[in-house]
């Protein structure tokens, strides 16, 4: 089986003095970080993060669970130095990851950083923005078009850093033969349309060329932002359709073998200590008694406004945009 092929690329761009953002190149990781904060927080937010998931314990065994912790991580070590005193004190950065499997991927993010997939003649974004205008738009408060435009589009609703529990969204999407994923900061969807970031990546067939096509694009329409760009073609003589599914469907009959097994060996297991110690009506599952780590993050207060004021009144906002001008850092990538 051949080895995936990616390309990358990362500009400062055409208004700003430095780059904040990151980008990760570690098959079968892939992550695009955009840092914020103010006296070259933002790179030292991106890089952390990247540094934390370069040496997380991902490989193309690993499931959503393991990029939860991965990122779980990566916000411990950011807010460890965000919540201190000094100049890093608020920074925070978005994180996109791809994790590349057999015949899947495994997608994750928390922030306005995109993952794209490239099927056919169909471009869909696998993400969807933590941003006050993208919960307008889903509250239907304000159109697609509105939002690319709104003054408020960089506020984010979730960043890593941002608190001391991260919430990230994690997918899995089953890969198809001549798949192609794009992994970008704003700075390239804030400038550049979907249908012509398609049109680019259908018409370079090499990624390092497609990811220098696609900042280039974004400089040309006015480069106002950083700009990343990350494309990722999974290994492209995928076995033949049929094969993988039939993998699969001998996958999980083994899976639900060994889930009858475990069933019938925790059953044995209560039989033999007697009756349960628990008040009639409550789960005596294991599950329900393990903490789940997340459960102890603090309930979202509700929001009272649609506005950003409100949203940043209700503690919803981080105070951080990715687009707003500010002091920002080095350009950099690192690449295995
Ligand atoms: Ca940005």
């Amino acid at each position: 089986m051949s080895k995936p092929a990616s390309g990358a690329a990362s500009d400062t761009g055409r208004l700003r003095e430095h780059n904040e953002d990151s980008y990760l190149v570690r098959p079968p990781v892939y992550a695009v970080a955009d840092g914020m904060g103010g006296h070259a927080a933002g790179e030292v937010a991106s890089r952390l993060a990247l540094e934390s998931l370069e040496t997380a314990a991902l490989d193309s065994d690993s499931g959503p669970k393991a990029i939860r912790s991965a990122l779980a991580e990566a916000n411990r070590v950011i807010f460890e130095q965000s919540s201190g005193e000094g100049p890093s004190r608020g920074m925070g950065t978005t994180c996109a990851l791809l994790l590349l499997t057999d015949g899947a991927v495994h997608v994750g993010h928390v922030g306005d950083s995109r993952i794209y997939l490239l099927r056919g003649d169909s471009l869909t974004q696998l993400t969807r923005d933590h941003t006050v205008v993208a919960d307008m738009v889903d509250k239907g408060l304000m159109t697609d078009e509105q939002a690319m435009t709104d003054s408020s589009r960089g506020y984010l609703t979730r960043a890593l850093g941002g608190a001391a529990a991260v919430d990230p969204d994690v997918r899995t999407v089953t890969i198809e033969p001549k798949d192609r994923f794009l992994l970008c900061s704003d700075g390239l969807t804030t400038m550049v349309a979907d249908d012509q970031i398609r049109l680019i990546l259908q018409r370079e067939a090499d990624p390092q060329a497609a990811a220098e096509a696609l900042v280039a694009a974004a400089n040309e329409a006015g480069g106002e932002d950083n700009i990343t760009a990350l494309v990722v073609d999974p290994a492209t003589d995928l076995a033949p359709a049929g094969k993988p599914q039939r993998r699969r469907a001998i996958g999980w009959m083994q899976a639900a073998i060994v889930l009858v097994l475990l069933t019938a060996g925790i059953i044995a297991l209560l039989v033999s200590k007697g009756p349960l110690a628990t008040t009639p009506g409550q789960s005596s599952s294991p599950a329900a008694t393990t903490p789940n780590p997340e459960s102890t993050a603090p309930p979202i207060p509700p929001r009272t406004s649609p506005s950003p004021q409100g949203l940043e009144a209700a503690g919803l906002i981080l105070g951080w945009s990715t687009d707003a001008a500010g002091p920002t850092m080095l350009d950099r990538g690192w690449s295995y």
